[in-house]
């Protein structure tokens, strides 16, 4: 384990199996249980077992990893539990709503009408406090990522063309069932 880790954090005793917890899946980076509290039944939290509080501690290669498990125990759970969706969240930050002091993932299992309460109020937002957070940003992320970033025009943006009926055959079962074919 890491030696930084916290004496105290309950989430490094979970993830190292020091405090038993409803495991689905562990491998030398993650384990992913169930939280006890679930919004619904089968919701996962995905911890990583080094000590890490928020996102940007964490190495590109656990970042990418959780993200792929996202992805794969996501579908495991739609399968598994006959769900019709997951809601995939990180509080990143106490701003956030971040209450315990290590990352968490939650993959929560979602049907229609199952009362989880996950809907955002959308805020008002004129065109000229959008372009302010557009210049602003889009430099950032530049930096961030120590790269130019070059915008297409939206003339030279390709044109989104009506998917082809043969297409969506290749679309496995789940993919289409998700995206609201069948
Ligand atoms: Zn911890």
């Amino acid at each position: 384990m890491d030696e930084e880790e916290p004496q105290q954090c309950v989430f490094c005793h979970i993830a190292s199996g020091k405090i038993p917890a409803k495991k689905v899946y562990e491998d030398d980076q993650v384990t992913a249980v169930l939280d006890i509290n679930p919004a619904t039944p089968g919701h996962l939290l995905v911890i990583p077992k080094e000590h890490v509080s928020v996102m940007p501690q964490m190495s590109e290669d656990l970042v990418a990893h959780i993200g792929m498990l996202s992805k794969q125990l996501s579908h495991a759970l739609i399968r598994a539990l006959k769900v019709e969706g997951t809601s995939i969240f990180v509080a990143n930050g106490v701003a956030a709503g971040q209450r315990a002091p290590h990352f968490l993932l939650h993959i929560i299992p979602r049907s229609p009408n199952d009362g989880v309460a996950l809907q955002l109020s959308p805020a008002k937002i004129d065109e000229k406090s959008m372009n302010d957070v557009v210049s602003k940003l889009v430099p950032a992320i530049g930096k961030q990522l120590g790269v130019e970033i070059k915008l297409a025009k939206p003339e030279q943006r390709p044109v989104p063309k009506a998917e082809p009926k043969a297409e969506k055959g290749k679309l496995d079962e789940l993919t289409e069932f998700l995206a609201g074919g069948k």
